[in-house]
């Protein structure tokens, strides 16, 4: 359906200069269950057809918003997923039917519906490693948590995926390295492989599959983390992404982590947004690994193999890291450290990232 439409979209503007809308699309659907080839469209609800085309609707509002490339095909490996509005799908006695089947779905819940919850929504996914996943939208009030004074500052890195102010380095979980592994075998078998071949096939798919385990295994990871950091803190402080992310080298190493964070982030958003917490994010540059938290004195260089040094003015021994996070805690709390609350050995609030720092608007 996606595809289809889109190569009609493009066609008719490339070939007629003609824009065809959502809605136009949507109304040759009929057609398109009439024609011969096609004729098999009319076996499934028409309810994810049409979100089908909506969904491409988006994909080129995206493109015309410059938030996004130019929409492209689909592929039956990559998986896929489907909408179902209200009309298209029923809950009863615990058993979910979509529209034009002709038995329940066997789900595996991974947690019950909310209470008297009437989903808006389902969303049929289907992974590139074979699995189904259906979640629903639903309406749901969530209680804040009472308000407390701590606060915390966190540092993105690549040898612990985050330290914290508070000394703590979450590091990778060890079943991670052991999938790593696996997949890099299970990838020189692929590439071994003809291509097209039922064998390749294969391959492909217990490759994907890997790749969901340390998906999931990382995205549980990230729901404990910051489900944990969102009980224990009135306060999170974190540096823009965007900002770090261009400081570094891009390697793939990187940008697996440039991935994690990114996760962390939008988890960290929503769940502080949930529980009447606050993100606070240092969207301006400044040293936070080269400045020292207990004199402010700022080292000029200071190289990513370094993982210890001793401040050449004040001789305090710092971790890379757990220095790094606890500028960034202050550089996010100014107000806090001024009225003593969270950091009471500072004396020099303004010391902070002093000079090239710039961050007396926090
Ligand atoms: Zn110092």
């Amino acid at each position: 359906m996606y595809n289809r439409a889109l190569a009609l979209r493009s066609e008719a503007w490339t070939q007629r200069k003609e824009k065809l809308s959502a809605y136009d699309l949507i109304k040759q659907i009929t057609d398109w269950k009439k024609s011969e080839d096609t004729a098999w469209l009319a076996d499934v609800s028409s309810v994810p057809l049409q979100q089908s085309v909506n969904n491409l609707e988006v994909a080129f509002q995206n493109f015309f918003g410059k938030r996004a490339k130019y929409p492209s095909f689909k592929k039956k490996s990559s998986g896929g997923s489907c909408r179902f509005t209200v009309s298209g799908f029923r809950i009863k006695n615990g058993e979910v039917w979509l529209a034009k089947t002709t038995a329940p779905l066997d789900i595996h819940w991974s947690q019950p519906l909310p209470k008297d919850s009437h989903p808006a929504q389902c969303t049929v996914r289907l992974t590139p490693s074979g699995e189904w996943y259906i979640s629903f939208l639903c309406d749901v009030s969530i209680e804040p948590l009472p308000k407390m004074d701590k606060a915390i500052g966190l540092d993105m890195g690549i040898s612990a995926l985050v330290t914290t102010s508070a000394g703590e380095k979450i590091v990778n979980p060890k079943t991670m390295k052991r999938y790593r592994v696996r997949l890099a075998r299970m990838q020189r078998h692929a590439s071994r492989k003809t291509l097209g071949s039922t064998n390749s096939a294969r391959t492909q798919r217990k490759v994907a599959r890997i790749h969901q385990k340390i998906s999931d295994t990382r995205q549980d990871q990230l729901h404990k983390l910051s489900t944990r950091l969102v009980h224990e803190n009135q306060v999170i402080v974190i540096e823009d992404l965007s900002v770090h992310g261009m400081l570094r080298n891009h390697n793939l190493a990187g940008s697996i982590a440039d991935a994690s964070w990114g996760r962390l982030r939008h988890m960290l958003e929503y769940k502080c947004n949930w529980y009447g917490r606050e993100l606070r994010v240092i969207d301006r540059w400044f040293p936070s690994s080269k400045t020292c938290h207990e004199c402010g004195h700022v080292v000029s260089k200071m190289p990513l193999s370094v993982r210890e040094w001793t401040c050449p003015k004040c001789g305090a021994v710092h971790d890379r890291d757990v220095n790094a996070a606890i500028n960034i805690l202050s550089a996010g709390t100014v107000d806090y450290t001024c009225g003593g609350a969270v950091k009471p050995k500072r004396t020099k609030c303004v010391d902070v990232g002093s000079g090239e720092a710039g961050i007396s608007g926090l």
